[in-house]
């Protein structure tokens, strides 16, 4: 749950607090429709285009479809008072650790609404305290099925708390470096730890900075204002809790320690375990410190990471690949990959369109893209089958097809590929016929229904789709989602040799909640021969931004500009397709 303080209110916020009015309100059992009501506020908020103070400020909001005049009346007290009384009367009314159990999945407000009335659970230590107890399986709605599934939730809960999504970190040590950045006592300052190596999953955040007076830097770090609680304080290290949640440990060292410390702090503990050895063989000794020569003590000068590694006989490690999964073996023999950049991606792939989820249209799509600096993109809305999403029917097609010959005629040096995201049925088929998918320059061909399949199963699913000779691609492969859903049981060795046998491209899917394919086997791909596609799944304009991630699980996976599709240029990626 995010602070509702008197801080600004933007889009996030504002959705956030409609959803948890929908919540209470689902708790005090006022009618569904009230409740939907508050639900598709947060859906149209989270979707509005237009800035949302300007939207209130020019009493526009009551103008859009789906805000009624309770809802425009709510968030325009919300937008220009920063908090909403009728939010707040709800809130007194429950107990405010009750609100943690919605956090279990599969726990709704009717199930949470009878635990609190029958058994008086207002926290989950009580709930799982209850369920120890078994007293859960009379209770109206709920069963011995139900009492072991909100156990397995409870579970999931307990593991996941403290974890954060890599854009998550990313966007909350973000705003520690700004803040940083304006003490002029820093001389240096990085991000190091698992948000360096670009970790799917970040636990906390560790920043270095050097200066010759830690004492004050680590007094401006405490007083930023993402700052809630200072947790620890030593001679050089600082450590807090910020308003997002994330613990973050601040550690100050002096110039000539940085590269040493900078190394030690990225980690992994893997790879610095296996460094320590490389130099000790060599009869030196490593540490946050320094470099020392074993007799002397004397210390071997290294004004950066370079340096360091150089000092040890090896080329630079990029430290997405410092994992201890080969890197410093081939950092020793200069075979280290030259890993992808963004700067090497041409174009990208995998947009859902207004025609079915996404909420601009392909022109819209298209422009932002080449002003970001790509060549060419493609369009890949929904099947039909994924009627929750508004999947194409054949004739929504050929609609678009037109629209983007269209478009394409307008442009020189941009092209607008043509493709569907089709769902693989159960049995492995497509969603079109072969006949019609030749209208189409490419299919990412994606499991979106029916996970709970066994692995044999859905491993034959997905195996006869790369059968099908129009399956350009397999997107986000296992289908898990970070934090919160496992992928479905498939076994991707098969898969990868299927791939490597049949030049299916898979997919690195490069939103945040996915990043599927995963790095681990991504480098196994690429050892494979396989080609890999970085896709940001855009649904709108803002998440084409998602690429970088995709980006950073390539590089974690080893990949090279000749491994990543995006770097093809036109006239390559044409010939690829059609081929
Ligand atoms: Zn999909
Ligand atoms: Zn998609």
């Amino acid at each position: 749950m995010k602070n509702t303080g008197a801080d600004k209110m933007d889009k996030d916020r504002v959705a956030d607090i409609l959803i948890e009015i929908g919540q209470y309100l689902d708790l005090k059992g006022e009618s569904p429709f009230k409740v939907r009501a508050y639900e598709n506020g947060a859906r149209i908020v989270l979707s509005l285009e237009e800035d949302l103070e300007t939207l209130v400020s020019e009493k526009r909001l009551g103008t859009i479809k789906g805000i009624g005049q309770a809802l425009e009346q709510k968030i325009t007290e919300l937008v220009t008072t920063g908090r909403l009384q009728y939010y707040e009367d709800l809130k007194a009314e429950f107990p405010p650790t009750l609100f943690d159990l919605f956090r279990i999945p599969g726990l709704g407000s009717k199930k949470i609404r009878v635990l609190y009335d029958t058994l008086d659970i207002t926290t989950i230590g009580e709930l799982e305290y209850a369920i120890n107890e078994n007293r859960l399986v009379d209770l109206p709605g709920f069963g011995k099925k139900t009492q072991e599934n909100i156990k397995k939730g409870i579970a999931q809960v307990r593991t996941t708390a403290g974890q954060y999504l890599l854009h998550e970190a990313g966007s909350m040590a973000y705003d520690v470096l700004l803040g940083l950045k304006e003490c002029s006592s820093i001389q240096s300052l990085s991000i190091a730890g698992s948000l360096r190596r670009s970790k799917e999953i970040i636990k906390d955040i560790d920043v270095l900075a050097s200066s010759e007076d830690a004492e004050k830097v680590m007094d401006h770090f405490s007083t930023l204002p993402t700052v809630v609680d200072v947790t620890g304080k030593g001679h050089t290290k600082t450590s807090v809790r910020l308003k997002g949640g994330i613990a973050v440990d601040l550690r100050v060292v002096s110039p000539e320690q940085y590269p040493y410390a900078l190394h030690h702090f990225t980690g992994s503990k893997e790879h610095n375990t296996k460094m320590r050895h490389i130099a000790k063989s060599m009869g030196l000794k490593m540490n946050e410190y320094g470099l020392f020569s074993d007799e002397g003590n004397e210390n071997i000068p290294c004004s950066s990471e370079e340096d360091l590694f150089k000092a040890l006989g090896m080329t630079y490690i990029p430290p997405e690949l410092r994992e201890d999964m080969g890197e410093i073996e081939a950092a020793l023999e200069n075979k280290l990959p030259k890993l992808v950049e963004s700067k090497d991606m041409l174009g990208i792939f995998h947009f859902h369109s207004h025609y079915s989820d996404g909420s601009n249209s392909i022109a819209e799509l298209a422009e932002e893209v080449k002003r970001q600096g790509y060549r060419y993109m493609g369009i890949a809305d929904h099947s039909r089958s994924a009627y929750y999403a508004r999947g194409l029917k054949e004739e929504d097609i050929l609609r678009q097809i037109e629209e983007i010959d269209e478009l394409n005629s307008k442009y020189k040096d941009f092209h607008i590929f043509k493709g569907i995201e089709s769902d693989i049925l159960t049995d492995g088929s497509l969603d079109y016929s072969n006949d019609f998918l030749k209208n189409l320059d490419f299919v990412i061909a994606s499991v979106h229904s029916q996970f709970r399949m066994d692995k044999e199963s859905m491993t034959k699913r997905i195996s006869t789709a790369m059968d099908n000779p129009h399956t350009t691609m397999l997107g986000h492969i296992t289908g898990r989602l970070l934090l919160s859903r496992d992928g479905y049981e498939v076994d991707l060795d098969k898969i990868l040799g299927k791939a490597a046998q049949k030049g299916t491209v898979l997919e690195i899917n490069a939103n945040p909640h996915r990043l599927d394919l995963d790095w681990l086997w991504v480098k196994k791909a690429k050892e494979m021969g396989i080609r890999i596609m970085i896709n940001p799944d855009a649904h709108s304009l803002s998440e084409i931004a998602y690429t970088s991630f995709g980006i950073a699980m390539a590089r974690k996976g080893w990949c090279e500009k000749k491994d990543v599709l995006n770097c093809l240029d036109i006239d390559a990626i044409k010939k690829f397709l059609h081929n």
